[in-house]
């Protein structure tokens, strides 16, 4: 394995990030879109994990419209990396936030009529740029329509507020029997018309995800907010729309030893050798977003082959089974994710074990594991550590 010279001294457990992967999906991604269709790159909780500073790199104006945030500290962060694309904040944001945000020139997501008033407030003395939110049917985020008489006449008193654009988001679009999207999407319509009548309009709309956006369900001329599809994993329930994963993560074999029948392995003595075994050891545990619900259920990769994990996951530590490698050495790569020879473990197959989805098992590799960014001959670290 090349490594960067920065992990020689390191623990032998990184992410490998394949950035240019991750530029090829935003293109794969804008080239399916009609025309005057845009891409959003959502970027939030450091872009699922993968590391939202240097994948911004490959957020050129000519691939996507803007990026996409949740929290202001995520944008601060784009700008501390000089992200050359416009950032909308999807919030929520406090009110102590706002007019940070607005000096920074960020554009501000609204969820509601109440962070509308202390926006009107903070453009008092400043300009600010909104994406109006509208709930279509989610119940969470977003004005519905008893409130959009209260968000018109706000939006009104405030000559300085601009309404860059008006949004709705999809509750269930990754299951295509599931005619909800297209009930949210009619009543988005409505809404939008609603607010038309009272005088409130915006140059543009966006209202598809992944799951729509890879559907083909994107109105013509409509911006789409895609997060899921950029890294590889899927939108989609059916599974037919994954793009190149851009996340592999990986360790290596520390310790390796020969047991006999009726050792025991690992706390609570959960599992129990039941013939001669030879017991890995890797240096990864629950502390770095391996889920100890992976505790005997869960499979590592190995010179392209599959090993069972045995007994609990530490903290720190994962224990597998590689009687059946036997060609398996000390200082060889085990693959937790992504691909190894002619196998892979998807984000998904790990989120169908442990009872989540790949969004979590992404966003759950935790900040103790180095990134490492591959992008041509450029490899890039970032590790808190560092
Ligand atoms: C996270 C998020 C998205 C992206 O969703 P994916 O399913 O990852 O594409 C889009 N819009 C909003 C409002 C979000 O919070």
């Amino acid at each position: 394995m090349s490594s960067a010279p920065e992990l020689r001294a390191t623990r032998p457990t990184w992410a490998d990030i394949d950035s240019a992967a991750f530029g090829r999906n935003l293109e794969a991604v804008a080239s399916r879109l009609p025309a005057g269709s845009r891409l959003i790159a959502v970027m939030k909780a450091n872009a699922y994990g993968h590391g939202a500073a240097e994948l911004s790199r490959q957020c050129t104006p000519d691939r996507v419209a803007m990026i996409a945030v949740v929290m202001l500290e995520e944008a601060l962060e784009l700008r501390r990396a000089k992200a050359n694309v416009p950032i909308l904040i999807l919030g929520p944001l406090t009110e102590e936030q706002i007019p940070i945000a607005a000096a920074n020139e960020f554009a501000i997501g609204v969820p509601g009529p109440e962070e509308l008033e202390s926006i009107v407030r903070t453009a008092r003395d400043r300009d600010v740029r909104i994406h109006l939110k509208l709930d279509s049917g989610m119940g969470r985020m977003g004005s519905v329509e008893w409130e959009l008489a209260r968000v018109a006449e706000l939006i009104r008193s405030a000559p300085r507020l601009r309404v860059d654009a008006i949004y709705t988001h999809f509750a269930n679009s990754g299951d295509p029997t599931d005619r909800f999207t297209e009930e949210q999407s009619a009543r988005f319509d409505t809404l939008v018309a609603t607010l038309r009548q009272a005088g409130i309009t915006a140059p543009l709309h966006h209202r598809a995800n992944s799951g729509a956006t890879m559907r083909g369900l994107v109105s013509p001329g409509e911006h789409v907010r895609v997060g899921i599809a950029l890294y590889g994993a899927e939108a989609l329930d059916s599974g037919v729309s994954r793009l190149e994963p851009v996340m592999r993560w990986r360790t290596e074999i520390v310790r390796l030893k020969d047991l006999p029948p009726g050792h025991a392995i690992g706390y609570g003595m959960t599992f129990v050798t039941k013939r001669p075994s030879r017991i890995a050891t890797l240096p990864v545990g629950y502390a770095d977003g391996y889920n100890r619900l992976l505790s005997n259920r869960g499979e590592v990769l190995i010179r392209g082959r599959r090993a069972p994990v045995v007994g609990r996951v530490s903290m720190d530590l994962v224990t597998i089974d590689v009687t059946d490698i036997p060609d398996a050495s000390l200082g060889d790569e085990v693959v937790l994710l992504g691909r190894s020879g002619g196998e892979t473990i998807t984000p998904e197959e790990i989120g169908g074990k442990i009872g989540t989805i790949s969004y979590e098992v992404l966003c759950g590799v935790s900040a103790r594991v180095p990134r490492v960014f591959r992008d041509g001959e450029r490899i890039t670290v970032s590790s808190r550590f560092a």
